[in-house]
């Protein structure tokens, strides 16, 4: 259980660093079997290695510390992130926290309105028993994030698009802030994915993922990633991760891992069917707003554009009527499934008045504009005309009831 520096462990046998996105995706990391040189990682479902004498190992010595099925996951999305290094965790919130970790208590954090729920829970109701306070601002407002920088700020927690109303905020701008105000950045780039933006390329510190979403991208697996942009924070986030106990587990990993290597062609193909479903929404009579960044009157789209490598498959809409209307809607579908997550190949979507973000206060959600005419589609990557048939279907059927 060694103190887990950020290199102890053997270094795959290539590097792919010269190589394009997709090819790094399929590749990085993933030579870990020495002994029989198997295509893929294998998984390594061990809690201990056995050591040659008292000073040596192979470069692992107990699972929790480091795994080579864990270190395969974690070179590749250091790779993509555009980082040094990285952490996987066993959940998007455990990555969450332990970016905190590099906060101490007295710390204070600014953070946008519209965050991830957990995400805000955590922030609300645990950061403060450790010493740490959390403001929430409009990020979209880079004046309102520096006026609310105090003596004990640190950091600044960045989330873009927004969730769930796709509010594009500007990642070079809010870093030109905190580097004035000496604030170190932490974004949560888990909507997007390293496929579509690439917050470290922009200045930001710490990059944290979910990797349930996206990066695994088949809603089979709870998981995390944070990843380092340089070794002043690799080392911090390490020491964390193995004192903490947070690093995910090798079955786990190795899933992921598979995942990852389709991503490229997967957010394509889910921005794709994204745009058409959009476009449709919007043109719906049933239909008052749609906040996807891909559509031109978007009033992030330019800003999108100049920061992101896509627009991504996450959108919301507003249904006219009453709150039942959006509710009849919601179980009308056959093809997308109700149900909380997103990023995955099945299209899904949800009600974040009383699913994704109840646990704010109500106060909080409306001052965020989640209202109860919100909700939020996932996009998968079925064929784009049988998701807008079948999400036409569930807005008639809504209509005629009411
Ligand atoms: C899902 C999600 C998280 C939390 O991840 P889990 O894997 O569910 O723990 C954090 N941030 C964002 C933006 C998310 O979508």
């Amino acid at each position: 259980m060694a103190d887990s520096a950020p290199h102890t462990n053997p270094p795959s046998g290539r590097d792919y660093s010269e190589y394009g996105f997709a090819s790094r995706a399929v590749h990085t990391g993933v030579d870990k079997d020495g002994q029989y040189r198997s295509a893929t990682t294998p998984i390594y479902p061990t809690s201990t290695f056995v050591w040659d004498d008292v000073r040596t190992n192979r470069g692992y010595d107990y699972t929790r510390s480091a795994n080579p099925t864990r270190r395969a996951l974690e070179e590749n999305l250091a790779s993509l992130c555009g980082g040094v290094d990285c952490r996987v965790t066993c959940s998007g919130m455990a990555a969450v926290d332990l970016a905190c970790h590099l906060l101490n208590s007295g710390d204070h954090m600014i953070a946008g309105r519209d965050i991830y729920g957990g995400t805000y829970r955590l922030f609300h109701d645990v950061l403060p028993k450790r010493g740490i306070r959390v403001s929430f601002v409009n990020l979209s407002d880079p004046d309102e994030v520096a006026a609310a920088v105090s003596e004990n700020t640190r950091a600044l927690w960045i989330e873009t698009p927004s969730n769930p109303l796709m509010n594009v905020h500007d990642v070079r701008a809010l870093v030109k802030v905190a580097k004035e105000k000496g604030l170190f950045t932490i974004a949560d780039n888990t909507f997007l994915s390293p496929a579509l933006q690439r917050p470290i390329e922009l200045g930001v510190d710490v990059e944290v993922h979910s990797t349930t979403k996206y990066i695994n991208g088949h809603s089979d697996v709870i998981g995390g990633a944070v990843v380092a942009g340089s070794e002043e924070y690799a080392k911090g986030i390490a020491f964390a991760c193995n004192a903490l106990g947070l690093g995910g587990s090798p079955f786990d990993c190795w899933l992921t891992l598979r995942g990852v290597k389709t991503l490229g062609v997967r957010m394509k193909k889910h921005e794709e069917n994204a745009l058409a479903v959009a476009q449709f929404l919007f043109e719906h009579p049933a239909v008052e707003k749609v906040h996807y960044p891909g559509l031109r009157r978007h009033p992030g789209h330019e800003l999108a554009k100049s920061q992101q490598d896509g627009f991504g498959a996450m959108l919301s809409f507003e249904t006219a009527g009453d709150m039942r209307f959006a509710q009849n809607t919601l179980t009308g579908t056959k093809l997308v499934m109700l149900a909380e997550s997103l990023g995955g190949i099945e299209s899904l979507w949800q009600y974040p008045f009383l699913m994704s973000h109840a646990s704010m206060s109500e106060e909080a959600r409306r001052a965020g504009g989640i209202n109860e005419h919100l909700i939020r589609l996932s996009v998968g990557i079925e064929d784009a005309d049988d998701l807008i048939a079948d999400i036409g279907a569930a807005l008639e059927a809504a209509s005629a009831k009411a």
